[in-house]
């Protein structure tokens, strides 16, 4: 994403794709899943990754979800989309756990797949079909996708949570005012979002917020987990804070199955480095 060249006359946000070349790429087998390691700032170990959707476009590249699941959401196509994600992800983790790497999966549900009835037998079909242990699967949702047509979502969400799957809070602090979703489901995870990482360790209310988010995971017995931790400044601050677990540009990129048990190593070394360099004080 954004490694690509513009030319000067192009907008400056790209063209939204359309759902007509969408359907054609699911179809040609053209998306493609990436994974970005999740890491234990405590242990200085790599715990989990996220699902990342991409599409290899045959002329255009590499595309990032957000030029087309906006589109994909609009048209209806997210719910095939999301089972296709979901069967890939859960397919994944099965083939690295034979191989000895257990890790917690990550698969981001966008709201309409929410208020969606067909996601509780879908996740069921999957978690049959691969042999996933639920334990390890983690539905990311976001602010909107619990509060808006709540009643539907409660009857989704909470089914796939007596699965064994657990829920964790996207791009938390950007989305609604409202909490009272806190006492509706049984959450893992909030994730602060990356716009409260980036001010971390520099801007006071940065820090306020983001230790006010730890504060509030834990008063809900979950964790969490900062997004887009990009410099050594905020992992030094996450962890003072005692911040239980990051995913960021610092420790790695999402990057194909194949390249991730080579970046898990040097994430794990990495994790190493700094903890020597900024030993946890007390
Ligand atoms: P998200 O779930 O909040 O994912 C985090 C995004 O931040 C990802 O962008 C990730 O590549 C990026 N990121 C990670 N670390 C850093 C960092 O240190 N700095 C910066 N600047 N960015 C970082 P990506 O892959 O482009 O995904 C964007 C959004 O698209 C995701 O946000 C998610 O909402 C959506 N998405 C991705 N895959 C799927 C999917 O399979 N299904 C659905 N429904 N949505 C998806
Ligand atoms: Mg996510
Ligand atoms: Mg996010
Ligand atoms: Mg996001």
């Amino acid at each position: 994403m954004g490694t690509r060249e513009v030319p000067r006359d192009e907008p400056a946000v790209p063209m939204m794709r359309t759902e007509m070349s969408l359907r054609t790429a699911m179809y040609n087998n053209e998306l493609v899943l990436h994974y970005q390691p999740v890491v234990d700032l405590t242990l200085g170990a790599v715990v989990g990754v996220e699902a990342l959707v991409r599409w290899m476009h045959p002329s255009d590249g590499l595309i990032g979800p957000d030029q087309f699941i906006p589109v994909a959401e609009a048209s209806g196509l997210i719910v095939a989309l999301g089972t296709w994600v979901l069967d890939q992800a859960a397919t994944q983790a099965v083939r690295w756990r034979a191989e000895g790497l257990s890790l917690d999966m990550a698969v981001n549900l966008s709201t309409r797949q929410v208020a969606h009835l067909d996601l509780v037998p879908t996740v069921a079909r999957v978690l049959r079909e691969t042999g996933l242990d639920p334990h390890r699967l983690v539905f990311e949702v976001t602010e909107s996708a619990v509060m808006e047509d709540a009643e539907a979502a409660a009857a989704v969400l909470n089914r796939i949570t007596e699965m064994g799957v657990s829920l964790s809070i996207d791009d938390f602090g950007t989305g609604y005012n409202s909490l009272v979703y806190l006492k509706r489901y049984l959450i893992r995870s909030l994730k602060i979002d990356r716009s409260f990482t980036a001010g971390m360790g520099v801007n006071a209310e940065d820090d306020a917020i983001v230790a006010s988010v730890i504060g509030l995971a834990k008063a809900v017995g979950g964790s969490c987990i900062a997004e887009g931790i990009e410099t050594q400044e905020q992992y030094v601050a996450l962890r003072s804070l005692r911040c239980g677990f990051g995913q960021g540009w610092l420790f790695g990129r999402a990057v194909p199955a194949e390249e991730l048990p080579e970046l898990i190593a040097e994430c794990e070394a990495k994790l190493a480095a700094l903890a020597l360099t900024f030993p946890q004080e007390n």
